[in-house]
């Protein structure tokens, strides 16, 4: 089955605004719904790396980028807003041909880009900092917001360019210059929208990118000493390599990494709604998303019906080429992934949980060259399962149920991560106390993988540290840095002098 629908490319490193050859080997991606050969980007070894801090050293450091006005800096940002804009459906299509992921969905996530370019723009010309009035006589104060300096962003390959628009624009409305380093398998929409960032008028110092793998390239640029904070999205299991590394730099540092939320769903709720969000929240992008609704927490009077429920419309799911307008769920990003994704589903069968649909492979005609798993449900799993407790990133949903708000709470929070959560309940009060209870960055009710531009988004527990997007997003980027003026004498205790004052 072919889905490509663009030519193959090949890309460099985008350095000072120059395409960089490698350094190092090259890297082939293939579409993983055909085997097809799509794109070839180059690997950064130390030398592409140390060029690209370098150039990003020299932007922020002598370059205008930090000290441009927030006005001119917001609008730079609103015309690479309305470049992405015009670029929509070939970036989608770039991101749906490498990821696997259904064209229809890549088009949404467009949108999202543009309207966090935008947002950042916002704030580029809107931030401000603080003043203290009444210290004391002769005496104020400001804070200013100051920009970190050279921002490393490290971008996963599930949402390429959204994920990017989680990072560069608020690290560019800050003030910040950059280093991108996309993920592997998923570079081109970062290397085209670098492109774009750049014909906006944005300095090119202001914008590199160096293509790569990650223990090779990312794990260069994560530790550079010129770099002075690094914004990470992936894996908790990187993230903790990232830390360490930062750690001993002493770099600032925002983690956003792995998840597996619950979707709680009480006997009150309005089940049509909750059933179609529940497969949505499992299964958007083949459930390789932080915070699908991995975990379908359901309460016990309704449980049986409400799962036949999301059963039946799981299987109306299309399965499919992601270039075809009709499907909803694409392959898996590698052969790997696929192979890590089927342990699991293995795991669930050698459990007591029962596969309610899916819990296979799919080899059919048109499928057989690709990477597909079909959406599975498993019942009847225990809470201490492996499904129910690790981060699967495939189209895997779990499903056990709650006697009461206690039960769910307490289900839900029985996980290493906290990323994200969601409920359904028609009571205003249960709303309140849930969400209170549920420990994670986001929690969603009456609504699910959800969001907008203004709010920010990230984890706890082991899902994370720090918040991306909105104006916490733009602060990730910056440090406050305090005046103190002092317009008067102060009276010092020493030298002790007649009339000693300073
Ligand atoms: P990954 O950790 O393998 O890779 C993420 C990025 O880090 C890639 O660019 C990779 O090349 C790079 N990398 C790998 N090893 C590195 C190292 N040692 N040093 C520096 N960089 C390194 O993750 P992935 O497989 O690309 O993405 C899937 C994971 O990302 C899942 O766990 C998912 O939950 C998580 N994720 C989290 C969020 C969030 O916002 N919290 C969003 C999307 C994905």
């Amino acid at each position: 089955m072919s889905s490509t629908t663009t030519e193959p490319r090949r890309y460099d490193h985008l350095i000072d605004g120059t395409s960089v050859p490698s350094d190092a080997d090259r890297l082939i991606r293939r579409d993983p719904s055909s085997g097809q050969l799509v794109a070839e980007y180059a690997h950064a070894g130390q030398g592409d790396v140390d060029l690209a801090v370098a150039a990003a050293r020299r932007a922020f450091d002598d370059g205008p980028w930090p000290r441009l006005s927030g006005a001119d800096r917001a609008r730079l940002l609103r015309r690479f807003a309305s470049l992405v804009d015009g670029a929509r459906e070939r970036l989608a299509r770039l991101d749906s041909e490498e990821v696997g992921k259904p064209i229809s969905i890549a088009r949404g996530e467009l949108q999202g880009v543009v309207a966090h370019i935008e947002y950042a723009a916002s704030l580029a010309h809107t931030e401000r900092g603080d003043a203290w009035t009444t210290l004391d006589t002769d005496f104020v104060a400001y804070a200013s917001q100051v920009p970190l300096g050279v921002a490393a962003l490290v971008v996963p390959w599930n949402f390429p360019a959204l994920i990017l628009a989680q990072k560069l624009p608020y690290a560019l409305a800050a003030g910040c210059t950059t280093v991108i380093k996309p993920s592997e398998f998923t570079s081109s929409s970062a290397v085209e929208m670098v492109r774009l960032a750049h014909e906006a008028g944005i300095p090119a110092g202001a914008v590199n990118l160096v293509t790569g793998l990650g223990p090779t390239t990312g794990q260069t640029l994560t530790s550079h000493p010129d770099v002075d904070v690094v914004s990470f999205t992936g894996s908790t299991q990187t993230g903790r390599l990232v830390a360490s590394a930062a750690g001993h730099n002493l770099k600032r540092i925002g983690l956003e990494l792995g998840g597996k939320a619950a979707n709680v769903v009480f006997a009150d709720a309005d089940l049509d709604r909750a059933a179609d969000a529940a497969v949505y929240a499992a299964f958007i992008n083949q459930g390789e998303c932080c915070v699908s609704g991995a975990r379908l927490l359901v309460q016990r009077s309704v449980a049986d019906e409400f799962v036949a429920e999301v059963a039946r419309r799981t299987r109306t799911l299309r399965v499919g080429s992601p270039a075809d307008e009709a499907t909803d769920i694409g392959p898996l990003i590698h052969g790997e992934h696929l192979e890590r994704v089927l342990g699991y589903v293995t795991a669930g069968h050698e459990s007591d949980a029962t596969a309610i649909t899916g819990g296979e492979r799919l080899t059919d005609d048109g499928l057989d060259d690709g990477w597909f798993v079909a959406p599975t449900i498993f019942t009847g799993v225990a809470p201490t399962d492996r499904i129910f407790q690790e981060e699967i990133f495939g189209p895997v949903l779990s499903v056990v149920e709650f006697d009461d708000a206690d039960d769910a709470v307490r289900l839900g929070n029985d996980t290493v991560y906290g990323l994200a959560n969601a409920l359904w309940t028609s009571d205003i009060a249960t709303a309140h106390r849930v969400s209170a209870r549920l420990r994670s960055g986001t929690v969603w009710v009456n609504t699910n993988v959800d969001g907008a531009p203004a709010l920010a988004f990230g984890g706890t527990k082991d899902s994370g540290i720090g918040r991306e997007v909105g104006h916490e997003g733009l602060r990730e980027f910056t440090e406050s840095k305090t005046i103190q003026i002092r317009s008067g004498n102060r009276q010092l205790p020493f030298p002790r002098r007649t009339g000693g004052t300073a």
